[in-house]
This record gives C-alpha cells, structure tokens and sequence, in this order.
C-alpha cells in the first residue's frame, strides 16, 4: 500500500481500466453464472454492510433470509419448517459441504465414514474428501451418464452414511435417477443429499415428469444455487435440510456475537445476497421464471438444430439448458473458438466435447454468430 492514497477519480479510473480487462458475458458460453436481475443489483447494495454471521445486528435480513428459505421450501415440496432446515451458503460448494459435514456429525458413532457420489459429481465434493477426511467413492455412470444404480450398491458396506444424487450435473445437465437413490437411501437407512445447484432453478419450471426433491422420503438434504439460474447476485447459494435436526448438528458455538450459535461454514456471510435473492424471487414469481427458463430451453434447441446442419450431434440429447457438442478434437476447436472469435466454451472430461450452457445472457442471436464461427472452426 502506498503512503497517501489516491482520489476517488484517480482509483474510478483504475477500476474502469480493470473492468475492462474483464470478460464481459456477451461471447461467454461456459458459466453457469450471468448478469444478476436488476433488481437483485439494486437490493444487493441497499444490504451490502449486513452481516449474516452475526444476525442479531441484522434482524431485517435475518427475517428475508427465513422467507426465502420459505419460498425454497414451497419450491422443493419441503414439510417440516424449511425456516429453520438451512441458510443461504456462498454457493454450491459451501452447500454441498455442509450438507456431508451435517451427515458425518449426526452419524459420529461411524469412525471411518463414507459417501457414494456419482463420477460425474462437482469437484466440490473432492474438497469434502480432502477437508473431513471422509472417503469419497465414485459411482461409474450408465450410457445416458446418469449414475449407475448397481454400481452405487456395490460400493455401499456398513461405513457408508450418505448418498449424493445430481439434478442437473456440471458437464452434461443430466438428471440422475433421484427416485431411485432414494429408495436406496431408505432401504440402507442413510442419508441421500441431491445437488440441484444448477437443475434446482430450472427443473421446477420444466414440465418435466421427474422427482428429485423433498417429495421423495429419502431425500435428507438439497443444495440449490440463486446466483446461477435464479439471476440473483454472487455469492448467494441454498442448503435445505429435511428435519431442522440435520441443520442444527452444524451447530458452533459463538462467544462474542450477538447470537450464540452459528451453522454456516464461513463466518461473516453477506446479507446483500440474502436481499438480493428475496428481491428476485418475489419480483418474478414463478411465471418469471419459467419464462427465463423456457427462453433459456428455446435458445438450447436452436443451438442443437444448427449444429446438426453442420453434422455435429450432441453427447446426448440435452435435458436442460447443457449442451454438449460432439466435435471430434474438441480441445482444438475450443481453441480456435476462442483465439480466433472470442468465444468461451469449455470441455467436458469424458467423453471429451464442447460443453456450452445457455444462460439467460444468451440469445438466438449470439447462437446464430456462434454457429457462423463453429462452421469455420470444425473445418
Ligand atoms: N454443484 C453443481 C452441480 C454445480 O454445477 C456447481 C457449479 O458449477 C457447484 C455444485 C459448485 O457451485 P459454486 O461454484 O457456486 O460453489
């Protein structure tokens, strides 16, 4: 730092100057983050000093956060108080951590514990493994890459204490058999967390003839994600719990704040993204989001149908707005999408292709250039 600080044009300046050197979302098909709603923007900075690591202070935010978990709980057909079953975390990552940490602290009577995850699972659970020391074992997939039920049996022995299911996984939108693995879940008497991250702002508003959330007995735990399709502000993320029980063996005590016991993994947690998050919810409804959604699954199709005038078909055929293209050299064309058209699109492991998801930032418009140059870059 230096001695004497600068003015406040002399640092907006610097700021427009880093701004720019940003990428801006227009030729960004990789994220499965966006620009938030302008209202969410607008809550956001009205709450931007709340401090949801000490809520005593914050009342006010306190209280939005109850009614979004309420909203969560209405979407997710929760039963039993979702106000007092979960908090808004900074994401998916936090969520799904927390949601293995509440499973390894109820069942403390297990000292060498392990989850089953399918492979096709965030990374953020590699991070529960490096950081609980819980054994992470990776189910292989079925054809469609949903999980493969009999391989998760084969890896379930008596040190098992939860199951993760994906609603809607990072690389290809698939939807694993969440039904199925609750059945399972009951039958072994464990826990069953569904990451619905991504797929838990946009399965509710499909018509979509699919189960995955509290509706089932078996589900325990869900994380779902405002700051990705809900349009709400980072870092704003949900855990549900089934019972407030689960919630509360998360429970730290907290000397010197003005309540005495926390749940979240962070300490101070921002209520701007708690406003932010009630504002769009409320401000859109249910038909605002199955508007985005549906504007969201029209763009996907257009992209699938160009594509396959250029003779390049899909991974499978996509269930929510995740299209995986299948080109042959996929980290080449990625390349050149990107040095010689500005385009981001990212790769999936296995099999390898070109990974784009359709955010709301992503227009039929920014489909038809992209294509033009996907032409080029395939030749
Ligand atoms: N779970 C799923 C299914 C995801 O797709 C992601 C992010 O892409 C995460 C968890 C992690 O979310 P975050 O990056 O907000 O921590």
């Amino acid at each position: 730092m230096e001695e004497n600080g600068k003015t406040k044009e002399e640092i907006l300046a610097f700021l427009k100057k880093a701004k720019a050197a940003d990428t801006n979302y227009e030729r960004v098909l990789s994220s499965m983050c966006t620009y938030p709603h302008e209202i969410a923007v607008l809550a956001h900075t009205q709450f931007i000093e709340s401090n949801m690591g000490d809520p005593g202070l914050f009342p006010g935010t306190f209280d939005l956060e109850r009614q979004v978990l309420v909203m969560f709980g209405k979407m997710l057909h929760h039963k039993n108080c979702p106000e007092k079953a979960g908090y808004l975390t900074t994401g998916g990552t936090e969520s799904n951590i927390q949601a293995i940490r509440s499973m390894k602290n109820f069942r403390h009577d297990i000292p060498k514990p392990n989850i089953i995850i399918a492979r096709s699972a965030h990374f953020s659970f590699d991070k529960v493994a490096n950081l609980s020391g819980i054994e992470i074992r990776k189910a292989s997939l079925d054809n469609l890459l949903k999980v493969d039920l009999d391989s998760v049996r084969s890896l379930i022995d008596e040190n098992t204490i939860g199951l993760v299911g994906i609603a809607g996984t990072t690389e290809f939108g698939q939807l694993d058999p969440i039904d199925e693995l609750s059945e399972l879940a009951i039958e072994k008497n464990i826990f069953l967390h569904v990451d619905a991250a991504f797929g838990g702002f946009v399965i509710p508003f499909m018509d979509l003839d699919y189960s995955y959330d509290f509706k089932l007995e078996g589900v325990t735990s869900m994380t779902i994600d405002p700051h990705k399709m809900a349009l709400s502000t980072i870092p704003s993320g949900g855990l549900l719990f089934k019972e407030p029980e689960y919630f509360e063996c998360l429970e730290i005590h907290t000397p010197y704040l003005s309540v005495n016991k926390q749940y979240s993994l962070t300490g101070t947690r921002s209520g701007g993204a708690v406003a932010s998050t009630y504002a769009v919810m409320k401000h859109l409804g249910r038909k605002g989001y199955k508007k985005v959604v549906s504007d969201c699954m029209s763009v996907t199709k257009k992209l699938v149908e160009g594509a396959d005038k250029l003779g390049i078909g899909t991974v499978i055929d996509p269930v929510l707005n995740i299209v995986a293209l299948d080109v042959p050299e996929a980290d080449l064309v990625r390349k050149k999408l990107l040095d010689e058209h500005g385009w981001h699109v990212s790769i999936t492991r296995d099999p390898r292709a070109l990974r784009i998801v359709i955010m709301p930032h992503i227009k039929n418009e920014t489909i038809e250039l992209f294509l033009k140059d996907l032409a080029k870059a395939v030749k």
